[in-house]
């Protein structure tokens, strides 16, 4: 029969996945010497056997009365005595991290007489009553699913009693045992709650892993000025400095904290208070980092002077703490270079890639709160996270709460950042908030909220749901109105980091750069190259938009010409900023893609009747799989050697300034067929030929049709690259609209789990991967040295940019905001490869 229960001092195979975070924590302290109550786990098989059989698990419920007499003998307490009874927490605990999203209870096996037991036993009717009060309101809560609201802090045991029955229409269950059981049962089912299952979702978090449930004696932080409870982090997790760093309350429990009721003073304040508690709690904090060579996070408690240790877990950090622990560790000799790129994740690196307030600016702070998650946004104000969710899909809103609870977590999604009055730097704003990379200013006790008139006051600011205010939550402040924002730029460690992620990388990585600006901003952040400059955007500009239309309303190839020479000069100097920006470095320009009726007036706005026939003529039903791409330069071959024309004369004119030659590359949209390739490169040449003799380059194409990619071995013969453009191969081979699919059927699809991840975000590395890795093949075995790219939005996505490692790509191209995370995520993709990127994580 399988085991179901662990006590924390028994070993057992499975792990983190069997014992979840919280528990394989709890038995690794245990097992080190450091204090932990006594208690036991109830494994993740217990869950996942409770979920599938919809309720019964059997032989679960004598395991865990065995492991209770146990608890019994090892605390000399006995579980439901009336005199000194034994207390419990029921705690939920997942393998993998979701913080706040499922249940626990406090203080299980406590009843009427027994309160009365404890008053005697601890001469302390304050706190026996007040415990008694919590388990009545969070067993309502979580078992008899109470609504939050219907309870207070400040509840008498007789309130909470009261307001308990009239909700269920029973009354408080009296029995220790009736109380554990049901208490368990809740926690298994907490895995199901919709909160639960949106955050997973949010997350990647598969469905079927359960949750563990510990068992734990109670140790108390409410036994009056002797005792507190608090969390802490052996570094912090904001900015990744050296130093404990965390957060406490005197005579309270572990939730108090993280709930942000009461807002928490700094752990270093706990050293005069409680000295000897203080210091065993800093030791034991070192001796945790050492043993998991990782920054912890933890939760105590202080029960009259003695600690204990209630859990521990790698710390969520933010990506700018990341990095500096990860370059302080190496340097400390706790962790290897390697180990310290592979920690770094590369999808949070967005955070770091944050805009700040622009100092410069003139703005005045209204109200300061905790800086509880970094960079700066602002946003119109709304008061309850539904409308956050609804309007947050418009227009930048700030969720502005005395504090969030985890249903919050969607309006939280939806928001540009979050302002709260309560609570500290480890509520639950805070660390969903540094999670999902959002600024948030916390703990702000200037900050007024009247839900019922819809109105806040900041400071001495009275404001209504609607107006914009700013937040930045690096620094705390908060400002009435908008404050413009700076990019920001890499800092020194991030840059370590990423040298050291570059001496082991393959992929080189490039950038999809338009503009001399972004240009610039793509070599800042390390791009070897232009991957994709696309053409069309300096067609669309307002002062080219006319001539443009000029070009595609004329009446015949003249027409054309005569509109086209004037476009090009604009055309080359464009050309000339990029190659200028990208000096000794490779620039891909792809020629002009989508299709004409693009630039098009409405057929409304049309001066005459020629322009309106004409108009209708361009019109097509499907403008996507229609007269686009090189389809246009292989009709139109003037709109081509203009644009060749163009390319050869910037490249000479900036070689004769600055001496050296652009590297070149010209590509050809959405080609199919090889004959279509062939005819685009015989014009590319003998244009080429007529401008720069000498100049060197490469003509290629994109693949972003099925059909490329299977006939990729016959267009290799007139390609001296390929570059995978992902958004249309996506579309193609897939058969979903880019442009119609998202917020429609596919968001459905995903909601509904028809598909996991969105093909658009991330590569769909079996359909269209598949088709890459063909064309890889194919295109390889004509012309070995063929140079090989990707160019779609995937060349940014992690995973994606590790699938194009493995088939082998040469380089991979993104915005140039995600350079830096592609640099990593290609070195990570070598580390994966040699199995070097493990490290185990502590806790959960
Ligand atoms: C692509 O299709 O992947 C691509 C990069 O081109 P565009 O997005 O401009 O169609
Ligand atoms: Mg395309």
């Amino acid at each position: 029969m399988t085991r179901y229960v662990y006590d924390f001092d028994e070993p057992s195979d499975g792990g983190r996945d069997l014992l979840g975070g919280k528990g394989i924590g709890l038995a690794e302290m245990t097992q080190l010497g450091i204090p932990v109550p006594a208690g036991f786990t109830i494994t993740t098989d217990a869950c996942r056997a409770y979920l599938a059989s919809g309720g019964e698990v059997e032989g679960l419920d004598e395991e865990v009365a065995e492991h209770i007499e146990r608890l019994e003998k090892h605390t000399g307490k006995r579980f439901g005595d009336s005199e000194d009874p034994l207390l419990i927490s029921v705690r939920s605990g997942a393998a993998v991290s979701m913080p706040g999203m499922m249940d626990s209870i406090l203080n299980v096996g406590l009843n009427d007489d027994s309160v009365a037991g404890l008053t005697r036993s601890t001469g302390n009717e304050d706190f026996a009553r007040d415990c008694y009060r919590r388990l009545i309101q969070m067993f309502g809560e979580t078992v008899d699913e109470i609504p939050h609201e219907s309870f207070s802090v400040d509840d008498t045991v007789d309130r909470a009693r009261a307001i308990y029955e009239r909700e269920t229409g029973r009354g408080f269950p009296q029995d220790a045992r009736e109380q554990l059981r049901r208490a368990i049962t809740a926690v298994f089912d907490s895995w199901n709650s919709s909160r639960a299952q949106f955050y997973r979702r949010t997350y990647d978090i598969p469905d079927d892993l359960g949750t563990a449930v510990n068992v734990v004696q109670m140790v108390f932080g409410n036994k009056g000025e002797g005792s507190a409870t608090g969390v802490a982090f052996t570094r912090d997790p904001s900015t990744g400095e050296q130093g404990v760093y965390g957060e406490y309350l005197v005579n309270a429990q572990g939730e108090d904290v993280v709930a942000g009721v009461r807002t928490p003073l700094p752990l270093a304040e706990l050293r005069d208070r409680l000295p000897e508690a203080y210091d065993q709690l800093i030791e034991t904090m070192a001796a945790l980092e050492r043993h998991y060579r990782d920054m912890q996070d933890i939760e105590f408690t202080v029960e009259e002077g003695k600690l204990y240790l209630l859990q521990t877990r790698t710390a969520k950090r933010t990506a700018a703490a990341a990095i500096k622990c990860a370059v302080d560790m190496t340097a400390e000799g706790l962790i290897e270079r390697d180990e310290a790129v592979a920690r770094i994740d590369p999808s949070q690196l967005d955070q770091l890639l944050h805009p700040r307030l622009d100092e410069r600016a003139e703005f005045e702070v209204a109200a300061h709160g905790l800086n509880a998650s970094p960079g700066a946004a602002s946003g119109k104000i709304v008061l309850d996270a539904d409308a956050a969710e609804e309007r947050g899909k418009g227009e930048p809103v700030i969720l502005v709460r005395w504090e969030t609870s985890p249903d919050d977590f969607p309006g939280m999604k939806q928001s540009a950042g979050v302002l709260t009055a309560h609570g500290g730097l480890t509520s639950h704003a805070a660390v969903v908030a540094r999670g999902m990379g959002k600024p948030c200013v916390a703990g702000c006790e200037d900050l007024d909220i009247d839900t019922g008139a819809r109105t806040v006051r900041i400071g001495s600011h009275h404001l209504r749901e609607g107006d914009v205010i700013t937040i930045d939550g690096g620094t705390g402040r908060v400002i009435v109105g908008e404050v413009p924002v700076v990019p920001p730029a890499i800092n020194e460690d991030f840059e370590t980091i990423l040298e050291w992620a570059d001496d082991l990388r393959r992929l080189k990585v490039r950038a999809n750069a338009d503009t001399p600006d972004e240009a610039a901003k793509a070599r800042e952040f390390g791009a070897q190259g232009i991957g994709l400059c696309r053409t069309e955007h300096m067609f669309r500009q307002e002062d080219r938009l006319p001539v443009v239309r000029e070009m595609i309303l004329a009446r015949d190839e003249a027409g054309r010409r005569e509109a086209l020479d004037r476009i090009a000069p604009f055309q080359q100097a464009d050309f000339e900023g990029i190659f200028e920006a990208m000096a000794g470095l490779p620039v891909t320009i792809r020629l002009l893609d989508p299709p004409l009726n693009e630039f098009l007036p409405e057929e409304k706005d049309a001066t005459d009747e020629r322009m309106r026939r004409r108009i209708r003529q361009l019109h097509e039903d499907n403008p996507m799989l229609g007269t686009r791409g090189c389809r246009l330069g292989i009709q139109w071959p003037e709109i081509y050697e203009m644009q060749v024309r163009a390319i050869a004369r910037a490249a000479k004119a900036v070689q004769e300034r600055g001496g050296e030659a652009p590297l070149v590359e010209i590509m050809h949209p959405l080609v199919g067929f090889r004959e279509e390739l062939r005819r685009l490169r015989e014009l590319t040449e003998r244009l080429m030929e007529e401008e720069a003799p000498e100049l060197e380059y490469l003509c290629g194409t994109m693949i972003e049709l099925p059909r490329a990619a299977l006939r990729a071995g016959e267009i290799a013969e007139v390609a001296d690259f390929f570059s995978f453009g992902t958004n249309d191969l996506t579309q193609t081979a897939l058969g979903m609209s880019r442009d119609d699919a998202e917020g429609k059927f596919l968001t459905f699809y995903l909601e509904d789990g028809v598909l996991e991840r969105n093909p658009f975000e991330v590569l769909d590395q079996d359909g269209v991967g598949e088709l890459m890795r063909i064309a890889v093949e194919r295109g390889r075995e004509t012309k070995p040295e063929i140079k090989l790219g990707i160019c779609g939005e995937h060349g940014g996505e992690p995973t994606s940019v590790e699938f194009c490692h493995r088939i082998g790509l040469d380089y991979v191209s993104c915005s140039p905001y995600r350079v830096p995370l592609a640099r990593l995520a290609a070195a990570q993709a070598v580390l994966h490869e040699a199995n070097r990127a493990e490290y185990v994580q502590a806790g959960g």
